[in-house]
């Protein structure tokens, strides 16, 4: 393995035993991760970039530490009801019916902005994107199978799980830490589950009614899977019946993933996942960021400054560092006040990292042990992915170079080489952070090359006296907001 960090001990918190374990992979130097993705049917707001952003940051970790990681997450393009119900519309057939548009525009447009949004935040793509609907076939022969094991019954072309028969041999409830007793207990009637056995069961497939539109044929009469079935069909597929790690935002907790362990328990008699890590909820005024009610924020919408909430534009850097700056497993609360204590933190942090850049290290000794910093942050990490107590350790790294740059003396050239480098590493590859002002730096060589290739177009016409092409050509730019200023010397531009 490539770092020498692999071999120290990596906790992570398991919301199956609820505690920190030593994570140990299935096969030694290789990760299977899982995490449940958006379902397309709208833009994605503040609060799911959050989960995703807390997975790819541990992403990041895992391969930094060198390993081998397969990262699925995937695309819900079916199944997924209104309310998160066995009834009703599927969400992404009502956003058609209401657009006037079919499913998979919906699905395509949605999908398209899910990737520019998490583009813009710096996640790197996961290695496998797999959607519901390309997964029609695996998702019947897992149904198939786990009715040949006796824990599903088929009902006027519909299939459910039947929770009461699986938990009479295995434990329903033992991620949530429901009881299936006080579930019963607490449901009165089947409350419209007319079809179902008890209203614990849930849907594996659904028989599809002659309006619904987004329909596949089974051996159970044409229809759709139920909401919870793809995630163990795809997870199966790419990784396995026994594999690493599954995420998702708390609140998938339960019953999908719930429901996600007792199908594959079913199916294959494996319990699926080693580790369950769940990122918590970003919340805005206090509650929870969500799509059906109106408290949310769009990440356009804080990058143009263009809200109801904020009264100035945020970076994706700054608002990425703002959610590195909690805990994943911690709810984080999305203010104003917040978001500019970041920007200046990130500042901090980013001044500090440059002026690394410049610095020479001059002396032989140093009172301040980098190899015991570095192995800090490491420490950091490696605690469930502590992001705000590496952070402080990157504080402390900035600390020591501002006093370097004082006093030149402080540190050997080796020592100041492995802060440099720790500071960049876990800034930029392990946070994924960006350096915002040297990409706009690149931007404006670009657009300063444009502009000088446009001025010698103008000289030409000038010279062959095409007053018209020059003319509009230094107009033209204004409308842009470049000026053109001609002297002596020949000319320069300005942005406005
Ligand atoms: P959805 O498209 O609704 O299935 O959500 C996609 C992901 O975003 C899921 O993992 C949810 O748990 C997560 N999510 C939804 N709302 C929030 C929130 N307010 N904060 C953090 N994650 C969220
Ligand atoms: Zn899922």
């Amino acid at each position: 393995m490539s770092n020498r960090y692999l071999n120290n001990e990596l906790l992570v918190f398991n919301s199956l035993s609820r505690k920190k374990e030593p994570f140990k992979p299935v096969e030694s130097g290789y990760v299977g991760m899982y995490v449940c993705g958006p379902t397309v049917y709208s833009n994605v707001h503040l609060g799911n970039c959050r989960t995703f952003m807390s997975f790819d940051m541990i992403y990041r970790y895992l391969l930094h530490l060198g390993y081998k990681v397969r990262y699925v997450r995937n695309i819900t393009d079916a199944g997924h009801l209104e309310h998160d119900e066995d009834e009703g519309e599927d969400k992404i057939a009502k956003k058609a019916r209401l657009e006037r548009i079919e499913p998979m525009e919906v699905v395509q447009r949605y999908t398209v902005d899910f990737h520019q949004t998490l583009e813009q935040f710096n996640l790197l793509p996961p290695s496998i994107e797999p959607t519901a609907t390309g997964h029609i076939i695996e998702q019947i022969e897992i149904i198939q199978s786990i009715i040949d094991k006796g824990y599903a019954y088929v009902k006027n072309g519909s299939v459910y799980f039947d929770v009461l028969k699986f938990n009479s041999d295995h434990a329903y409830g033992k991620l949530s830490g429901r009881k299936l007793e006080d579930m019963v207990a607490n449901t009165r009637g089947l409350q419209g589950h007319i079809e179902k056995k008890n209203p614990q069961d849930f849907a594996l497939w659904k028989k599809a009614e002659p309006q619904h539109i987004m329909r596949w044929s089974s051996p159970w009469g044409d229809g759709f899977p139920g909401w919870h079935i793809e995630c163990t069909a795809m997870s199966t597929k790419y990784l396995g019946a026994n594999f690493d790690i599954h995420g998702g935002g708390m609140d998938l907790k339960f019953p999908h993933h719930e429901c996600e362990i007792a199908q594959a328990e079913a199916h294959s008699g494996h319990t699926p996942v080693n580790y369950w890590l769940h990122a918590n909820m970003l919340t805005l005024n206090g509650k929870k960021m969500s799509k059906s009610t109106d408290n949310n924020i769009y990440p356009h919408e804080i990058f143009s400054g263009e809200n109801r909430i904020f009264t100035r534009a945020f970076s994706p850097s700054v608002v990425r560092f703002f959610m590195m700056q909690a805990h994943y497993t911690s709810i984080l609360d999305l203010s104003q006040e917040a978001l500019e204590a970041a920007e200046k933190g990130y500042q901090r942090l980013l001044e500090g990292h440059k002026r690394a850049q410049t610095l020479e290290a001059l002396g032989q000794t140093s009172s301040f042990n980098v190899t015991d910093w570095v192995d800090r942050c490491y420490a950091a990490m490696n605690d469930d992915f502590n992001t705000p107590i590496l952070i402080a350790q990157l504080f402390e790294g900035v600390k020591q170079i501002n006093l370097l740059h004082d006093h030149p003396k402080g540190m050997t050239a080796e020592d100041l080489e492995l802060l440099r480098t720790t500071l960049s590493t876990f800034t930029f590859d392990v946070l994924g952070l960006k350096d915002e002002s040297q990409q706009d730096s690149g931007h404006f060589e670009k657009l300063s090359g444009v502009v000088e290739l446009l001025i010698a177009q103008r000289n030409q016409a000038r010279e062959r006296k095409d007053f018209a092409t020059s003319d509009q050509i230094r107009d033209d730019l204004a409308r842009l907001g470049i000026q053109l200023k001609d002297s002596k010397e020949g000319t320069t531009f300005s942005l406005s």
